[in-house]
């Protein structure tokens, strides 16, 4: 056995974004030993990248907001589906939770009288999130880690260390949550098996609780805002754990992405632009998204230019502008716009600020889009318009926990928040409902994951050297010296035949994803791509690369592929499944949303080993299990929220009798 070393925290936290750092904070105040591990530089995440805000109902702009029209909104958004006891703390907790970052140091922009200002977005009844420019994630990370730095400090005075109670491991990451096997089939959280990017070592954190909070899985499809990080690690992890996923069909293509240059496409164009005015036109100089209005939302909306303008002096009587339709409208009124022959020369659409604000208003309020288009594409954005797109951005479904504690469900010790959790969002995430979410739970997460470990120090959970041994083969297997996992049936032969490059597996998943499992999804295309992944899987076993364990991106990709491909199928086999269209879910051939759909989560698994049937002579039976869920119904109080004729729309005639 490799010599492999081990140190003993009592939490420990995958992922340095606002979920983690928020959990580290909370579990450390809590007075338990936290470590926290990121796979890139301490303060480099997807949070750090967020530019439009974080929502929550003070009510500081418009007096009406209140945590029920949050509740409502966050409900609507994602069309019923989402876990609605999730969704309430969410918008019950989120007002404290900024107002604790503004006592930590975070500098939010201001109304004339004095008050954190909140901005509109896509899905908000009022102006809702609280900003700092179109740079908020960095301000909130950075609020966060200075709080972090400031509890090290208190240890340090305390004990003469500042890494006593709470240590980051940046630019490590994680391939393996460890179990003990537990007496009654219940195994329980053990510990962490992780790398070094840098030097390729390989260490073992031991701990009875491990909170997940890895974000997003963007890295699968082509076409996304995501940066490198985020191949669904977290996900992964939690699957090959005995956790099972919820909602993977579920994937958020924002609207605005760039579509030029090549290199660029995908970068995200805040929705702060059409917050703040912003209007989308096609080739023919038409404002499309009053032609895109559904049914669910028509009484919400603005009929006419002049009412959709009116509203942002007067929203009292007037109704908003379709362009703050929740983003998965937008996306396929753009997506229908450019399929029908109207789009802009490099196949998006016009989105335009230059006609609508002053240049100076355009540079204060959105200072990153106007450098980011500057700087790309040659574009200058208070003189002429942008051209965007969809590009692939968020995940809705993750990890099944317990709404209260974040709690994965069937796994003790395991815990995840933020992006990597699902339930929250339901079907469709509204804009700045991410930013609250990660405070929220990751508060929840530390608090539950140190009132678990605390209960485990008595009789701590051990990790055995079997275990880690076989860890380390599994992460040496790209350089062609580990053995085989004892799941795969077909590695002798595979041996045999020509190594894979990881690159190009990648980028073949990547294409399949996005042609094939993409913003529009038909049954064909959706069982072709499960083939296509059961070939990628073959051929990312034959992944081989070569050099030595010092800084390997090549390597990192390699083990990287398991856990994209895991979250692939998970996505693929529910979207094949789901036969309706609903948020972040849109069938060709089955257009409307169906009530009877609702009430039913879909849950993935992982399979047993050798599984049988017509499937598995097709190789499609992968490495993922389904199964339909009912969700528990609605509490009577929080349906009360809603008018009736609303309710109509979403819940089955048997939900609206019941009691
Ligand atoms: P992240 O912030 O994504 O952090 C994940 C962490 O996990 C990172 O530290 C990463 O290194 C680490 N990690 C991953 N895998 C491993 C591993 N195997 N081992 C160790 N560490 C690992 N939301 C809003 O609410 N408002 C906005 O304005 C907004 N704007 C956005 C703009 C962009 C460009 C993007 C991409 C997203 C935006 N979002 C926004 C969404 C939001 O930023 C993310 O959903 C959210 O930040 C996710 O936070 P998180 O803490 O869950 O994870």
């Amino acid at each position: 056995m490799a010599h492999v070393e081990r140190q003993q925290w009592d939490v420990v936290i995958v992922g340095a974004g606002g979920a983690g750092l928020r959990a580290a904070i909370e579990a450390r105040e809590q007075g338990l030993r936290t470590a926290v591990i990121c796979k890139s530089l301490f303060g480099k995440a997807h949070t750090v990248m967020a530019e439009g805000g974080i929502a929550a109902s003070m009510g500081n702009v418009n007096e009406g907001d209140n945590w029920q029209v949050h509740f409502r909104d966050t409900m609507r958004g994602g069309k019923f589906l989402n876990q609605w006891r999730m969704a309430e703390l969410h918008a019950r907790e989120a007002p404290e939770r900024v107002w604790e970052l503004e006592t930590w140091g975070a500098l939010f922009d201001r109304t004339p009288d004095g008050r954190i200002s909140q901005r509109n977005f896509g899905g908000h009844e009022y102006p809702r999130l609280a900003h700092v420019g179109d740079r908020t994630g960095l301000e909130l990370i950075r609020t966060l880690q200075q709080k972090v730095v400031s509890l090290q400090q208190e240890d340090f005075k305390e004990s003469g260390d500042y890494e006593a109670r709470i240590k980051v491991f940046q630019e490590c990451t994680v391939t393996q949550i460890l179990k003990e096997p537990g007496s009654e089939g219940e195994d329980r959280v053990s510990g962490v098996f992780c790398y070094e990017r840098e030097s390729g070592r390989f260490f073992v954190i031991e701990a009875p609780a491990v909170v997940l909070a890895t974000g997003g899985i963007g890295k699968s499809f082509k076409v996304t805002s995501n940066s490198w990080e985020y191949t669904g690690d977290g996900h992964a992890l939690a699957l090959l754990a005995g956790a099972s996923l919820i909602n993977m069909e579920f994937v958020q293509f924002h609207p605005t992405g760039m579509v030029w240059p090549p290199s660029v496409k995908g970068i995200l164009v805040t929705e702060s632009v059409r917050g703040d005015g912003g209007v989308l036109r096609n080739s023919e100089g038409k404002r499309f998204m009053f032609d895109y209005v559904p049914d669910v939302f028509k009484e919400k909306y603005a009929e006419s230019e002049q009412e959709a303008d009116g509203w942002y002096e007067d929203p009292d009587n007037n109704r908003r502008p379709p362009e703050l339709l929740p983003r998965d409208e937008v996306a396929r009124a753009i997506n229908a716009e450019v399929k029908a022959g109207r789009g802009s020369p490099h196949g998006g659409v016009f989105l335009d600020v230059s006609t609508r604000m002053s240049a100076e208003t355009i540079k204060r309020r959105l200072p990153s889009m106007h450098h980011q288009f500057r700087e790309l594409a040659d574009v200058d954005i208070t003189a002429e318009p942008m051209e965007v797109g969809p590009t692939c951005h968020y995940v809705m479904g993750g990890v099944d926990v317990d709404s209260d504690t974040a709690a994965a469900r069937g796994v003790p010790g395991l815990f995840a928040a933020g992006e990597v959790a699902g339930g929250m969002h339901g079907s469709n995430r509204l804009g700045g409902n991410s930013l609250s979410d990660l405070l929220v739970f990751g508060r929840r997460a530390g608090l539950y994951a140190a009132e678990y470990a605390r209960g485990c120090a008595r009789e701590r959970p051990r990790v055995a050297d079997e275990q880690i041994d076989t860890a380390a083969a599994e992460a040496l297997r790209p350089f062609g010296v580990g053995p085989a996992p004892a799941d795969e049936e077909t590695a002798g032969e595979a041996a045999e035949e020509s190594a894979e490059n990881p690159y190009a597996v990648h980028q073949d998943l990547q294409r399949a994803m996005n042609d094939l499992v993409g913003i529009i999804r038909r049954e064909e295309e959706m069982s072709e791509a499960l083939d296509r992944l059961a070939e990628l899987r073959e051929r990312a076993r034959r992944a081989k690369v070569e050099g030595h364990r010092q800084f390997n991106p090549g390597w990192h990709l390699a083990l990287d592929l398991r856990n994209m491909l895991l979250v692939s199928e998970c996505v693929a086999r529910a979207a094949l499944n789901r036969t309706e269209s609903r948020g972040g879910h849109t069938r060709d051939d089955h257009p409307e949303m169906d009530r009877e759909w609702r009430r039913a989560n879909l849950v993935c698994t992982l399979a047993a080993e050798g599984a049988s049937g017509a499937e598995a002579e097709t190789g499609r039976a992968g490495r993922i299990a389904l199964r339909r869920r009912e969700m528990p119904p609605i509490r009577k109080d929080l349906l009360e929220l809603f008018e009736k004729e609303e309710l109509i729309k979403y819940l089955t005639d048997e939900e609206l009798t019941s009691e």
